[in-house]
């Protein structure tokens, strides 16, 4: 079999090589103005690409943008004039402090969500204008700071600053794309999708919100720096909120969540908006016109537009092209060294409970779950089975009582703590990320177990191996949960039983050593029930995997299950084989009374 991934990709890097060459004639042949223009169009590309790092790829609704870009240019200004650095070094010293605001608002981010999120950073644009005007010699007021144009030695001034926008853009477009098409990529489409599922996965989104906007912002302070220097001068109306409506249109018109699309975004807005300034009062009815009738003919930006009509040019979050598939698939998914014997396996809970203002979800429940076991457990609606699993992958915290995991007692342990124990779960309501496409969702399971990470953004060897180790496992898993045909469709295109299946072959992925499925067969064909009856077996049978099996399939409970425990309004009432649970009177009353003929 042959996996055949986008070409995105390599395409991609094509054409940033060829645009790369074509740009370094430009100085050759152009006039002052389009020289100019040109620096300002990869200017903007740093920016459309560092603000879809954050937007379009983590989801983060960042305001603040244009007020890091103005970080990057008066902390450049201050290293080049006041502190006499070099120029080039002045940018990199002006893009470190633009990452340090970016600390500051992955801390807002990790605070705050969406809107609220929205709203605190329109604040620190607004706070940071102020600051602009009013900063004293740090800013030097209103009227804007004149800035003697740099040397570059043997070019002129407006070439050294053009190459060196050049080469910069270059750089972020080439580097930024191989960390997108790798792990750090899926993650952030994880963390934009289906952030309640993340700790669950392993990742700890607190770090990844600082991460994002740490790189996010040393991209803009990069352009705010390359910015004042080819104006000459910093003022602070350039960095006024209003400007961000310039940054959004690049990175909409282009494309969210794509490097390319940040490319096209910028070099487009760009050209429009020279283009248009010649219509001297009407310049702004023929600019809104273009982008409403952009907007509608492709609402997903004109990268959304080119990837519809060819599929295949989708920027992939994984780092593979193809791969040839004939020899490598492996027919059994292997056991992670993680399983091994440990001197205590088992998981022990010991009265636990859990209040949901005043609702008991679980009451002191008490439960000794031993190694390899699959232990299910049932009981009526609203009985605390979802809240079970929840507390033990830690994603709720327990008001009391003891939850011990292999030795581990897990009371305040986060959940991508949890995860890291070898506990991987499924979830009730479906968790997928649309951003990314079925095989990525699934390699997202092995987010704990990727170790070289770092050679991510140039690609090395060893990176490159484990990629296509992942790969080989996450197309074994997903052929055996019979989804292998949907490897490229993304996440909201799958029905709820093919959702199901692919959470799955990710928690697979995570070669867990728990395994805990909150109805794994609710909305599933028969046919589908079937595979996944298949796979739960397998993950005790081959795997050593203990399962905890929420189900309301009671005949998967009977057939699968070497162990019943039966909640009842958040109390254990009973625990033991499936056929002596199921003729307990007390299991009758509470759950199967009204319901004789299901088993
Ligand atoms: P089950 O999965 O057995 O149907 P749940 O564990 O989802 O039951 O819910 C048990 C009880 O706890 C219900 O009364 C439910 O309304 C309540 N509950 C569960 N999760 C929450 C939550 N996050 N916030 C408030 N109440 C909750
Ligand atoms: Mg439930």
């Amino acid at each position: 079999m042959k996996f055949d991934a986008p070409k995105g990709l390599k395409l991609h890097r094509f054409i940033y090589i060829i645009l790369a060459i074509f740009s370094f004639f430009i100085p050759f042949w152009a006039n002052q103005y389009i020289l100019h223009v040109a620096t300002i169009t990869l200017i903007h590309i740093l920016l459309a690409v560092s603000l879809n790092f954050a937007m379009g790829f983590a989801g983060q609704l960042t305001l603040a943008h244009v007020a890091v870009y103005g970080f990057g240019a008066y902390a450049t200004a201050n290293f080049y004039i006041v502190l006499k650095f070099p120029y080039i070094i002045s940018i990199f010293c002006g893009a470190i402090f633009a990452s340090l605001i970016g600390i500051f608002l992955g801390f807002l981010s990790s605070r705050l969500k969406q809107f609220y999120f929205g709203i605190a950073t329109l604040s620190f644009t607004m706070l940071s204008h102020w600051f602009f005007v009013h900063g004293g010699d740090i800013t030097r007021g209103a009227s804007g700071w004149f800035i003697p144009k740099p040397e570059f030695g043997f070019i002129s001034s407006h070439n050294g600053i053009f190459y060196l926008s050049l080469i910069l853009a270059f750089f972020v477009l080439w580097f930024g794309s191989n960390i997108a098409a790798g792990p750090f990529g899926r993650r952030l489409g994880a963390l934009a999708d289906i952030e309640n599922a993340c700790g669950n996965l392993g990742i700890d989104t607190k770090k990844l919100k600082y991460e994002v906007f740490i790189i996010s912002s040393f991209i803009a302070g990069l352009a705010g720096g390359l910015l004042m220097g080819i104006l000459g001068f910093a003022d602070p109306e350039s960095f006024h909120f209003v400007n961000m409506i310039v940054q959004f249109l690049m990175v909409i018109l282009g494309g969210l969540n794509s490097i390319f699309g940040g490319l096209i975004g910028a070099i487009t807005l760009t050209g429009l908006w020279e283009w248009v300034r010649e219509f001297e009062g009407l310049w702004e009815i023929v600019l809104g016109a273009i982008l409403l009738l952009l907007m509608i003919l492709a609402p997903y930006g004109l990268y959304g537009f080119l990837i519809k009509i060819f599929p295949q040019w989708r920027e992939p979050r994984h780092a593979l092209n193809t791969l040839n598939m004939n020899s490598q698939m492996p027919n059994q998914i292997n056991v992670s060294e993680n399983n091994k014997k440990d001197s205590d396996n088992s998981i022990i809970i010991k009265n636990v409970s859990k209040n949901f203002g005043g609702v008991k979800a679980l009451d002191q429940v008490n439960l000794k779950i031993e190694e390899g076991e699959i232990h299910a457990i049932i009981g009526p609606n609203g009985s605390g089975k979802s809240t079970f699993v929840n507390v033990l992958s830690g994603a709720v915290f327990f008001d009391s009582g003891t939850i011990d995991i292999f030795g581990n007692k897990t009371t305040n342990l986060k959940s991508h703590e949890i995860a890291k124990l070898g506990v991987s779960r499924t979830f009730q309501n479906f968790r997928i990320s649309s951003r990314l496409n079925v095989l990525e969702n699934v390699l997202l399971g092995s987010n704990i177990r990727q170790k070289h990470e770092s050679g991510a953004i140039i690609r090395s060897q060893k990176f490159l191996n484990e990629e296509k180790f992942l790969i080989e496992e996450a197309l074994a898993a997903l052929d055996f949960v019979g989804m292998i045909d949907f490897i490229n469709s993304k996440g909201n295109e799958l029905s709820g039983g093919q959702m199901r299946l692919v959470e799955l072959a990710r928690g697979i992925m995570s070669k867990p050593k728990i395994m805990l499925l909150d109805e794994p067969a609710a909305g599933l064909s028969i046919k589908h029930v079937e595979t996944a009856a298949k796979v739960i077996k397998k993950l005790r049978d081959e795997l050593g995997v203990t399962v905890i099996l929420v189900e309301h399939v009671l005949r998967l409970v009977m057939d699968l299950s070497d162990r019943v425990t039966v909640l009842n309004s958040g109390k254990m009432i009973a625990s033991g084989a499936p056929t002596e649970v199921k003729d307990m009177s007390v299991v009758k009353e509470a759950y199967l009374g009204k319901r004789k003929n299901v088993i």
